[in-house]
This record gives C-alpha cells, sequence and structure tokens, in this order.
C-alpha cells in the first residue's frame, strides 16, 4: 500500500494527549496496578509504532495487539516490553511468538496439548501464555472451573509459562450494569478456582476502568479507546473525567470554482446549486476512510461548518465555501478548528457505527502525523 506522502490529506495524531490519558488513568488505579496499552489494529488508527514509542515513556506494562504479525511489528521496531496477542494464534506458527517473546492467548487444552507435542521441542524458548476466561463475552476462552483447569494442568510443561489469565467485558459501556457484574462474579468464581495465580490478572477494559473501579479484582488494566481520547460508550453514560482527543484528520483545498445556479455536482448529479455558490474541491474520499456515509455532513473551513455537497467519491470530494478561498486553504474532517470540532463520536452518529470503527477506518493511505 502506497502512503500518500505527496499529497495534502493526512491524520494528526497527538502523541502527548494519549500519553495525558494514559497517566490520568494510571492515577485513578491503586499504586500497583498496571496498564497494557491496546494498540491492536494500528493502535486504533494512531500508528502502533509511534503509539507504543510514546507509551514506553509513560511508562506502561506493555502492549496488546490482535495478531502476531501486529506484536511483530512492534518486536522489530525495538519494543521490548510484555506484548500480548488477544486473538487465537495458530498452533502451527505459535513458535515464531515464544522466538520473539510474544504472550499469546489461549482459549483451550487442545491447543496447548498441540503446541506442547509439536511446536515446543523445535522451539527454544519458552511460550508465555495467557489463559482467557469467557465470563459472558461468549468470544474465546474457557467457561467452567473444570476447563480453566484443563488449560492450567496443561502449562505446567516446560514449554509454558503461566503469564496471565483475563477475561473482556461485554457490557461494561451500558447504564445497566446486571449483566456486567454477571460476568464480574463470574471471573471472581473462576479466579477464586485456581491453585496458583499467574503475575498477570487482567479484566478491565476501558469503560470497566472508567465507569466500575470498584470492581477491579485484578491487576492489570487494557486500556483501548479511552487511551485515545474517546468515550466507549460514545454518548451512551458520561464521561468520569475528561478525555484527551488524539487523532484529527485534515486535507486542504485543491481545487475552486464558482458553480451556477442549475449546475450538478458529484456522481448522479444528486447536489444541485439553487443559486451561484463557491465550491472547492477536496482531496479526500471514501477510500481514505473518509466513509461514503458521511455525503450531507459537514467539515470546517477556516472555524466554520461547511456543507459536503453531492456523494464522496473514491479520492475527493466537494464542499460549499463560505466564500472565494484560495487552494490550500486548510480543511479540518475531524479535530478542532477555532470554536468548533467534530469528533469521531459525531461521525460515527452519522454513519450509524461506534467511533472505534471511524478510528480504525482511517486507510493507511492517509500519512499519520505526529506531534
Ligand atoms: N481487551 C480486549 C480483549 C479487546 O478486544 C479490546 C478491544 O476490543 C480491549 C481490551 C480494549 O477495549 P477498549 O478499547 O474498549 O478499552
Amino acid at each position: 500500500m502506497v502512503i500518500a506522502n505527496l499529497r495534502p490529506s493526512w491524520v494528526e495524531v497527538d502523541l502527548a494527549a494519549i500519553q495525558q490519558n494514559v497517566k490520568e488513568q494510571q492515577a485513578q488505579l491503586p499504586a500497583q496496578s498496571r496498564i497494557l496499552a491496546v494498540v491492536k489494529a494500528n493502535a486504533y488508527g494512531h500508528g502502533a509504532v509511534a503509539v507504543a514509542q510514546a507509551l514506553r515513556q509513560v511508562p506502561v506494562a506493555g502492549f496488546c495487539v490482535a495478531t502476531l504479525d501486529e506484536a511483530l511489528e512492534l518486536r522489530a521496531a525495538g519494543i521490548t516490553e510484555l506484548i500480548l496477542v488477544l486473538g487465537v494464534t495458530p498452533v502451527e506458527v505459535a513458535g515464531v511468538a515464544a522466538e520473539h517473546q510474544v504472550s499469546l492467548t489461549v482459549s483451550d487444552a487442545g491447543w496447548l496439548q498441540a503446541y506442547a507435542t509439536q511446536i515446543a521441542p523445535l522451539v527454544k524458548s519458552p511460550l508465555a501464555v495467557h489463559v482467557a476466561v469467557d465470563s459472558g463475552m461468549g468470544r474465546l476462552g474457557a467457561r467452567t472451573p473444570a476447563e480453566l483447569q484443563a488449560m492450567v494442568d496443561c502449562l505446567a510443561d516446560s514449554g509454558f509459562v503461566f503469564e496471565g489469565m483475563f477475561t473482556h467485558f461485554a457490557t461494561a459501556d451500558e447504564a445497566d450494569p446486571s449483566y456486567f457484574e454477571r460476568q464480574v462474579n463470574h471471573w471472581n468464581q473462576l479466579v477464586a478456582s485456581l491453585t496458583e495465580q499467574p503475575p498477570y490478572l487482567h479484566m478491565a477494559n476501558s469503560a470497566t476502568a472508567l465507569w466500575h473501579p470498584e470492581t477491579i479484582t485484578a491487576n492489570t488494566v487494557r486500556m483501548g479507546i479511552s487511551m485515545y481520547g474517546l468515550n466507549p460508550s460514545g454518548r451512551g453514560l458520561s464521561l468520569p473525567r475528561p478525555l484527551h482527543p488524539a487523532m484529527s484528520v485534515k486535507t486542504a483545498v485543491s481545487f475552486v470554482k464558482q458553480l451556477h445556479a442549475g449546475e450538478s455536482v458529484s456522481y448522479g448529479a444528486t447536489y444541485t446549486a439553487a443559486a451561484d455558490e463557491w465550491v472547492a474541491t477536496l482531496p479526500i474520499g471514501y477510500a481514505d476512510g473518509y466513509a461514503r456515509g458521511l455525503t450531507g455532513y459537514q467539515v470546517l473551513v477556516n472555524g466554520q461548518r461547511c456543507d459536503i455537497l453531492g456523494r464522496i467519491c473514491m479520492d475527493q470530494m466537494m464542499i460549499r465555501l463560505p466564500e472565494s478561498l484560495p487552494v490550500g486553504t486548510p480543511v479540518t474532517l475531524m479535530g478542532v478548528d477555532g470554536d468548533e470540532q467534530i469528533t469521531a463520536t459525531d461521525l460515527a452518529d452519522q454513519l450509524k457505527t461506534i467511533n472505534y470503527e471511524v478510528l480504525t477506518g482511517f486507510a493507511s493511505r492517509l500519512p499519520r502525523r505526529y506531534h
């Protein structure tokens, strides 16, 4: 994938905001608590290597990624802290994790037995394992003490290090706590059934750390969306403290013309000017992750909201200008301009999705610029 460095459209990332969000969360946790920074999906679109390097200075205890490939990207960049792969890693490639000191999530004893017999004899280093507990997310992990014990028994093999155990919540960002509380109880029961506890016990995601800190019985928090400055619930629950959004998306006007009454723009000619007006073309479109569903929404120019005209194209889009403005005029698609702001949650509302999907949707074609 080519990064379009020679085009004035980019994702701007405020690394200091990410550091501050982590420091403020750490200050709310008991002194001995650790934070694993969730940098999967290219750090929710912010750039995994740059974010991980910035967070080493905070510091954090380690990083969570979704895939072994994401973990290896961090190792290649010189990140030496704990890195945990949260997804399922095929047993055939798991030796690569051991060789690079990458920790893997494991959900069943069969996987561990296959690794111990087929892979461990070929690998010099032991594999660090975090056992997943399914307390109600219904995605990965042991659901009963027996399933958990079967995994713990396998971990006695010298090919493994029993490094951690974790669960994930389905409703920690919702107003009704009943399902969340059932999950907490389920987790606590499974932890209590262990005869030996691993060094890392983690249950809390961003929402749990923000709205249910009193329930955290584990020593480690996995911090994702709140680290990037966004409310995990969108607008469902109000934040107990301000977060600092780290990502902005910007471009610059590439072409300006006066549209005359009766003239149309873009595919389908769905927009026709009612009167003469100034129109700018922007060099960014849905292939950059500025979704076509945002047709009809707004961008910010010189601190003013400007309407998007007609359909968003693959690489370009048109907006109405308040007046004739020069090529090169900066445009904010997400972020702050003067007194106006468009947040990822605003875009998510337009798209009937969640702010997580907006952040992760910006394409790798857009360069990431850091400050
Ligand atoms: N832990 C796991 C297992 C996850 O899948 C995720 C994100 O999807 C997180 C933690 C981070 O969640 P959040 O971004 O809501 O903090």
